[in-house]
């Protein structure tokens, strides 16, 4: 085992901010209850209300529309869940899927883009209540034509959610350029706690709440509030959006740096997703014939954290169903691995996974050899 470390699994979450850790050491000392009228409880509500401003700022939302939440999973079950009729794209986190059971999916094309033409038809004949489609997705990081979803969904009659957990902090999110009416965040994405996210709920939407029993965020999420975690995610949005210029460029450099170096390499390697914007942190890289698992186990030996193309939430690694919605053939899709960076990455962790990678890979064609 390497005693090097080089973390590229930062779409799994990214280490804390050191301005979330001081926001969330500080607020460890804040006794009070937010909904409490005393000077105490008036200290915590302040924090909250400051991260509320902060964390709408990086949505590009009103603090009002912001309602916090225990993290992304929650906020896309609040906007979906119990909704009678859902479309989502085929491509959605487990969390929307789960949130949805039963829902009609858009499909996407070999880029991992939504059809917007088949999502114009599905409009058309299913005529659902709401329509979900994510902004980034967490294992291709391919980007996804949201407001142009919107409008035609909006066209229909439909509500539209966004689940935008992957793409805030690493490019511009708008919450009221997408002209969606209800976007999930979470904090751990981008550099704050884990534990803790938002669900931005356009003005004049009613959200029904999930969790029922106190007044807390307007009516719309009951339970005191996880002031620490969310003074935390207000510190981390704002460090988050005041590095947003100038932190995708040199993220972009380096991902082109290890797909340059890996597709010279191997000929047969494939990146998912390369024709289509995406993210400038994300790669997914299939290996020809060696399972992701063993790829994700030999890369952490030599000290490299990657994980499999696949949500693996449990540790274990299932199906990918975004890259079966792409029509990547089942074999192939078994063989494709996540490489996520972040604002601490440098040049000497992408030369690492391409170091490990390639000792592997010529390991592998060796073997087959043999
Ligand atoms: N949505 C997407 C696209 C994600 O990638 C994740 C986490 O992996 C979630 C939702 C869930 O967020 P959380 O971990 O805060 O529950």
């Amino acid at each position: 085992m390497s005693a090097t470390r080089h973390y590229l699994d930062w779409n799994a979450t990214a280490p804390l901010r050191p301005e979330a850790r001081a926001a969330l050491v500080d607020a460890f000392d804040v006794a009070g209850n937010p909904s409490s009228v005393h000077a105490e409880g008036r200290a915590a509500r302040r924090l909250v209300e400051a991260a509320r401003e902060r964390v709408a700022a990086l949505a590009g939302a009103r603090p009002a529309e912001v309602v916090f939440t225990s993290g992304g999973t929650e906020a896309n079950a609040a906007a979906l869940l119990g909704v009678e009729t859902v479309l989502v794209s085929a491509v959605e986190h487990d969390s929307v899927l789960a949130s949805a059971r039963g829902a009609a999916r858009v499909p996407v094309d070999g880029r991992g883009v939504v059809d917007l033409r088949a999502l114009e038809r599905i409009l058309a004949s299913e005529r659902p209540a709401l329509v979900s489609i994510m902004l980034a997705n967490n294992e291709t990081g391919v980007l996804q034509p949201v407001a142009e979803a919107a409008e035609l969904a909006r066209e229909h009659g439909a509500r539209v959610h966004c689940d935008a957990v992957q793409a805030a902090g690493k490019i511009t999110v708008d919450f009221t350029a997408l002209g969606v009416d209800l976007m999930t965040l979470s904090a751990h994405k981008l550099g704050g706690p884990k534990g803790v996210g938002a669900l931005t709920v356009r003005e004049g939407v009613e959200l029904v709440p999930l969790i029922r029993g106190g007044g807390q965020e307007l009516r719309r999420r009951a339970g005191t509030e996880n002031v620490a975690g969310i003074a935390g995610f207000g510190a981390a949005a704002e460090a988050a959006l005041s590095a947003l210029e100038t932190a995708g460029a040199p993220m972009a450099a380096l991902r082109a740096r290890i797909e340059d170096a890996v597709t010279e390499l191997a000929p047969d390697a494939v990146v998912y997703g390369a024709g289509a914007s995406r993210l400038p942190n994300t790669a997914c890289i299939g290996m020809p014939g060696v399972p992701a698992e063993t790829q994700v186990m030999a890369l952490d030996l030599a000290g490299v954290a990657v994980s499999a193309g696949a949500a693996c939430s449990s540790g274990k690694v299932t199906r990918s169903h975004v890259l079966d919605a792409m029509g990547v053939a089942d074999g192939a899709a078994g063989c494709a691995i996540r490489v996520s960076l972040g604002w601490g990455s440098a040049v000497a962790d992408a030369d690492a996974f391409v170091a490990a990678w390639r000792d592997l890979y010529e390991r592998k064609a060796r073997e087959r050899a043999a």
